[in-house]
């Protein structure tokens, strides 16, 4: 694979197929990242590239209102969802781009349905927006710590994805990735957090309890992209392991997600002779 991999092999190796999504095992995927980017150089490197396309082509898409971006962050506790996110748009104006984070749910969400919090929030178009977690908390930590009774979660799959069917025929784009890192990895990053003072607000013994139950998170994950990886919404899986491959390989699907959009300005809708400026 040359240094730098093109839009489409991070696609193709990322990709959960729709078509085999059945028999997907989330073991067989990696969680280094060092087929794509060989080393951390060229994984900067790239980064740096497809973050000023990012802003680019976020540019157009604000200007044409053409459609919009929704970006779906999953993964467990320290995968590294608030950095990909900021790595990725660390070039575009925050004007465009909306950040949503989804922790426990309040009392006005629970007495909701569960989409309520996420639709409402769900990108105009012309927007980027990112779900820092999202719906699939709700059949992830939800079915993992028996938060609603399992004939309810069971009912979800289907529920999300015709969510994610109707928001894409009305216009939105959902671009779907898990950050798949590995025990040994997680472990080190809670230890950081706990050294580094900077980042010990970020430490929350809950955490500790979520690892606990690592294999029924996996378990529950791999469920998820088996029953949710869809044509409309195809589900990736981005080894996460490394930041800098991490952020890379997040910013190589965000870009060719808009670039996919096919995005042009829009006719302005005056005839520049019209006016002249002295
Ligand atoms: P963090 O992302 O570290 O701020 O943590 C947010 C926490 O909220 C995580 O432990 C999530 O599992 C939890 N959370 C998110 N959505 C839900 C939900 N629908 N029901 C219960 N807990 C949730
Ligand atoms: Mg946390």
């Amino acid at each position: 694979m040359p240094s730098q991999p093109s839009l489409k092999d991070v696609q193709s190796a990322t990709i959960v197929d729709p078509k085999k999504a059945k028999s997907f095992s989330l073991k067989e995927r990696d969680t280094r990242g060092e087929k794509l980017f060989e080393s951390k150089k060229d994984a900067k490197a790239s980064l740096e590239e497809d973050a000023i396309k990012i802003n680019e082509l976020q540019d157009t898409l604000f200007a044409s209102k053409a459609g919009a971006l929704l970006v779906i962050l999953q993964g467990i506790d320290t995968s590294g969802k608030d950095g990909a996110a900021k790595e990725a748009f660390r070039f575009t104006s925050p004007l465009g781009v909306m950040v949503h984070a989804f922790g426990k749910p309040t009392e006005e969400e629970l007495a909701h349905d569960y989409l309520w919090r996420l639709h409402k929030v769900a990108p105009r178009k012309g927007y980027i927006t990112v779900f820092n977690r999202s719906q699939y908390e709700d059949v992830l930590v939800v079915k993992v710590r028996n938060l609603a009774p399992a004939s309810m979660v069971e009912q979800r799959y289907a529920q999300i994805n015709d969510f994610e069917k109707m928001l894409v025929e009305n216009g939105t784009r959902v671009l779907k990735i898990m950050l798949h890192i590995s025990k040994e990895e997680q472990g080190e990053r809670l230890r950081e957090r706990l050294e580094v003072p900077e980042k010990r607000w970020k430490f929350n013994p809950g955490d500790l309890e979520d690892r606990k139950l690592w294999d029924e998170y996996q378990a529950a994950y791999e469920t998820v992209l088996q029953r949710c990886s869809t044509p409309h919404a195809p589900w990736h899986v981005v080894p996460a392991d490394s930041r800098s491959r991490r952020d890379a390989i997040t910013s190589r699907l965000i870009r060719a997600e808009l670039e996919a959009m096919k995005l042009e300005y829009p006719d302005p809708g005056y005839r520049l002779e019209q006016y002249k400026i002295d």
